[in-house]
């Protein structure tokens, strides 16, 4: 039988600010940065210590490409500038050099505009140039509640060292990869039913130095181009609950140690570097918005793009994407980005990748400084905007 306690207290409305944004992955970090170039008073609240989720402390270090495997290029704005971040204190592996050193188109054909980075350089890069543009942190801090006013949000109910909290805000980003504020508002969320394969990504020395670890299977399509590794176990993980991520944790845990020991019966000077700090899941729960966009939309134009991606896997599959994927009307002034916004599954393993969380994080962050209902905001105004800001919109834009 369940059993349940009540909670009754009076907590604090901390600060209030232009616009919030839930999460410091690279969706979070993008809605951030743009924001406070709108002239917002931006808070960014996460639960670690560091920014960056995935990429950082999840160490998922490869920066998928920003093109389309045929020489054009795709992804602008923060998703290119974040790119760059990445590797300004040097590149880990996978150099694009013909992108970075006026390559030909045809050379660019054959190289995809991908790299290897650092993630703790990433993280400590990203979180200079937040405080650089006046984006207030607030770290070590869970959001865990919402507070609803109207079919709008009041506030965010966080929890911290100062114990339990709440954080107002004009309007909401809700990058936290699996749309936790909109499940915490009741908006509507889908959740990915295939669930997660078992990841165990980590970084180890050894005779031929520091190196990206990869253990786990990637759970691409057959037809894909990538490396789609083998599965450490059967079982398959949603990322959802609490008790299941610990055990998936501690599977993910107990995959590297066996490594770790197998390797150093082969070479004495192998060990770890650093394992990841947060759950390895790619497809978890997303938002239901005013639209789905779908993995057979490529090609499509839509009148509302804020940007365009490529397919990571497949060369030549092209998508831009609709700004009535990234909110529901039902919550005024909520507004999703990252691996959390409205598509098909096809398209979730698509948008998942970093280009995708940059680009869809800039269109939140600057949408969210420009209304207070996205559902009313002049997508107009938001695309010329972006466009101001070096993101390129529609597929003519890119060349093709
Ligand atoms: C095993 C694996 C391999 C991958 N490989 C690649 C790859 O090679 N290249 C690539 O480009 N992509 C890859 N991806 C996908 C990509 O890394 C992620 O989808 C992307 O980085 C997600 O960014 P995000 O900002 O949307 O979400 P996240 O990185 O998940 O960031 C969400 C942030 O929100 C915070 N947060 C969540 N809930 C709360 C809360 N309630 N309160 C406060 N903070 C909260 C989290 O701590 C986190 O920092 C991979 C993913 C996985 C799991």
């Amino acid at each position: 039988m369940e059993r349940y306690i009540k909670e009754e207290f009076k907590i604090p409305l901390r600060v209030f600010a232009d616009v919030l944004v839930a999460g410091g992955g690279m969706a979070g970090i993008s809605a951030a940065l743009a924001a406070a170039r709108q002239g917002a008073k931006v808070i960014l609240i996460e639960k670690q210590c560091i920014l960056g989720g995935l990429a950082t402390a999840g160490l998922v270090t490869i920066y998928l490409p920003l093109c389309d495997g045929r020489g054009n290029q795709m992804s602008y704005g923060i998703a290119e500038e974040l790119f760059l971040l990445s590797i300004s204190l040097g590149v880990q592996e996978r150099y694009p050099q013909v992108w970075l050193e006026n390559g030909t188109k045809e050379e660019k054909s054959k190289q995809r505009f991908e790299v290897q980075f650092n993630p703790q350089s990433l993280a400590l890069l990203a979180e200079e140039i937040l405080l650089a543009n006046g984006v207030e942190i607030l770290y070590d801090t869970r959001i865990c509640n919402v507070k609803m006013e109207n079919g709008t949000i009041e506030a965010l109910i966080v929890e911290n060292k100062n114990g339990r909290s709440a954080v107002g805000a004009k309007t909401y980003v809700d990058a936290t990869g699996d749309a936790d504020i909109y499940w915490l508002a009741h908006g509507d969320t889908e959740e990915y039913k295939k669930k997660n394969t078992l990841a165990g990504w980590y970084y180890k020395n050894s005779r031929d130095g520091v190196k990206l670890k990869i253990l786990g299977f990637a759970d691409a399509p057959p037809e894909t181009e990538r490396d789609k590794g083998e599965a450490l176990l059967d079982r398959r993980f949603s990322g959802l609950d609490g008790k299941e991520n610990s055990e998936m944790l501690c599977a993910s845990h107990k995959a590297t140690l066996e490594d770790i020991r197998q390797k150093k019966l082969e070479d004495d000077s192998y060990e770890p570097v650093t394992i990841s700090t947060i759950p390895q899941v790619r497809m978890t729960r997303r938002l239901s918005g005013e639209y789905t966009l779908m993995e057979s939309e490529n090609d499509k134009r839509f009148v509302d793009s804020i940007g365009m991606i490529g397919d990571w896997r497949k060369r030549g599959i092209v998508y831009e994407i609709p700004f009535r994927c990234l909110y529901s009307s039902k919550i005024k002034n909520l507004i999703g980005a990252g691996r959390c916004v409205s598509v098909d599954d096809g398209m979730w393993d698509i948008i998942r990748a970093i280009p995708g969380c940059a680009v869809t994080g800039e269109a939140a962050g600057t949408a969210a400084a420009l209304t207070a209902d996205f559902a009313e905001l002049d997508w107009k105004l938001l695309q010329k905007t972006l466009q101001e800001q070096g993101q390129r919109l529609h597929f003519a834009e890119a060349g093709l």
